[in-house]
Formats: structure tokens, sequence, C-alpha cells
């Protein structure tokens, strides 16, 4: 971090900030130019709060030379991470493909979908219980029921599963149902004592990108979770809000390179919930594997026209297969495998 000190500034003030700064474990290389006096900051910069300093008048600005995020940062750890989760690995050379349905609604439909989709050779069973709708008169998801039947699904079919987590008090009933990935839906990427609860287990978090956040806010609520000592974090592009309405949402590939360049965390990206289109599910999950992500997540749904929540965006099963056709197909061209 680079502080510069406007022209006119007092002596004995610059020299409280140095000290302030210096208490604070860092030192401080300073530099005297004929007009302006500009401070280097070196050591752990993420103790200094960038707006109080700016906010002395004789400040004239502050730079940030570094990022923000160091845990979750790839000049802190630069070989790419693998997470584990119930027996699959993410990030590596194989791609994780995740698929269910958004919502577990009977338990004809989730062990059906489960053994579909393990059929066509997904790794992981998605599907939500407690579900973060718009209208509070929406399906609101089977909740504890939920859980117990997709946690029952996934273990009948050999498959982990991944469902997603509104609030802490349920935790411990995710942790006993035996959930192997917990996910951070859209809506609570900044919901920040959830990320920090979640960041005391060594729970794998799904985190996905808000509805509106840069790369660098997605990559600060990692580093909540990796800062309480959960560095089992993967994150997942799933569209962005734009001025566009053709689509649900943009679904943003820019942001898995810049995120892959930034940060050492496995990125996957759900086509689903981006387009909220069945038929441009298949080309974007291509799309998404060509230009790097370490997986997929895709809502399939046995009879999408009568899902409880997102049938438009989700894919039958049959249209799932010709997918992990596609895939398997595509892969070896960028040096993965399905
Ligand atoms: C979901 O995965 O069903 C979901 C609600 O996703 P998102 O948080 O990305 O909207
Ligand atoms: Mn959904």
């Amino acid at each position: 971090m680079i502080i510069v000190l406007k022209e006119n500034a007092p002596q004995q003030a610059a020299e409280k900030l140095m000290k302030e700064i210096r208490a604070k474990g860092l030192q401080i290389d300073v530099s005297k130019g004929t007009r302006k006096t500009v401070l280097g900051l070196v050591g752990d910069t993420s103790v200094i709060d960038m707006e109080h300093v700016q906010g002395y008048d004789y400040v004239d600005k502050v730079l940030r030379v570094e990022e923000p995020y160091k845990r979750a940062s790839r000049a802190f750890h630069p070989q790419n991470s693998i997470i584990r989760a119930g027996g699959v690995e993410i990030g590596g050379k194989k791609l994780a493909v995740m698929a269910g349905p958004c919502s577990v609604e009977t338990p004809e439909q989730i062990n059906g979908v489960a053994d579909a989709v393990k059929a066509a050779g997904a790794v992981m069973l998605r599907g939500g219980a407690f579900k973060p709708r718009t209208s509070p008169y929406s399906f609101q998801g089977l909740r504890e029921k939920g859980l117990d039947l997709l946690c029952g699904a996934g273990r009948h079919a050999g498959l982990p599963v991944v469902t997603e987590i509104m609030s802490l008090d349920k935790l411990d009933e995710f942790i006993k149902a035996g959930v192997d990935i917990i996910q951070v839906g859209a809506r609570n990427m900044q919901n920040f004592e959830l990320l920090r609860g979640l960041g005391k287990t060594r729970i794998p978090i799904l985190l996905k990108r808000g509805l509106s956040a840069t790369v660098e806010e997605w990559l600060m609520s990692a580093e909540y979770i990796m800062a309480g000592g959960n560095h089992n974090v993967i994150l997942c592009e799933r569209g962005i809000r734009t001025f566009e309405t053709y689509t649900r949402n943009t679904l943003d590939l820019s942001a898995v390179l810049a995120v892959k360049r930034q940060s050492h965390l496995p990125v996957i990206v759900d086509p689903s919930h981006a387009t909220g289109k069945r038929w441009m599910v298949e080309d974007l999950a291509k799309a998404a594997v060509a230009v790097g992500a370490d997986g997929i997540m895709v809502e399939v749904h046995n009879d999408p026209d009568h899902a409880l929540c997102d049938g438009a965006q989700s894919i039958t099963p049959a249209m799932f297969s010709h997918l992990m056709d596609s895939l398997r197909q595509l892969a070896p061209v960028v040096g993965r495998t399905v």
C-alpha cells in the first residue's frame, strides 16, 4: 500500500500517522520528493483501513498495490487448490460435474434424477431443500425433509451431495444429514455472519457469485470463509445482473479467467441460473469448460414443465446425458477428463 501525503502536510501529523502504522507491525519506506512525500507500507497491509487513512485531510491518495485478499490470492499460493468432498476432487484434471433438480420435491423425483445423472456421469448430486425465493408465496423447499431425501438419494445413487444453506442455525442439521458440500447462494454471498460461521467448519463450501458482485467482492467473501481457517472453498459463476433481459442473467465467462488468474481456488460454472433457458445450457457448459472452468453445476429435472422451481432452465435426464457426451468429446481438447 502506498500513501501519498499532500504538499503542505504538517510534519507532526505525518509522524503521528507513521507511528500509527508502525504500531500495527508494518514498516514504512519514506520517499520525500520536492513537493510530496510518499509512504510505502511493507508488511500485512490488510490491517490498515484505507478509508480511515484517506479521511485525514493531509493525505492526498491511498493506493493498493496488492489485493486486499491474501488466503484466496494466487500470490500467496501459486499452485491450483484441489478441494476434496465426499471422495470427489474439484480443481484437478477431471471435471467436476454436479447435477440435480433446483429443489427436492418428492422421493420419486430426487431418487429418479439421482440415478439418472449418476448413470450419465455426474460426480455430485445437487438439490435445494431450503430455497431462497424472491416471493414468500413461492415454494420454499421441503426444508429438513428435503435435506434427508437429498442425502438418502445421494447415498443410494453413490453420489456425494451439495445443497444450499441460508442460515447458521441449520448448520448442525446439514452436518448430521451428511451434506458433502454446503452451497452459499448468490443472495447470501455477502452474508458475512454466515460466511464467518462456515469458516469455523472444515466442510467444503460452494460460494456462488452475488448477483451484482465484482470479482474482488466475490474473492473477499471467499476470504471471509478462509480467514476462519476453512480453506475448502469452491467458487461458482452463475451469471450476473446486467441490462440484458433476454436471459435471466448474463453469464460472465471472463470472470472465470479473472478469478483463475487472481486466485488458486477452483471455479465451476452454473449455466442454468446464468441463462434461465434450458436450450442454452449445454452449449454454455461447453463454453465454460473451454474457458477453463473446473466443472459445472446443472439443474436436471425428470419433468421440467411441472417443476416447483426453475423448470424453464432445467434440462431432462436425456438432455443431460447428451451434454455429458459433448463434454466427453470436448474435455481432451482442453486437457481435461470427464
Ligand atoms: C440454486 O442453486 O438453486 C440457486 C438458488 O442458485 P443462485 O444462488 O445462484 O441463484
Ligand atoms: Mn434453481
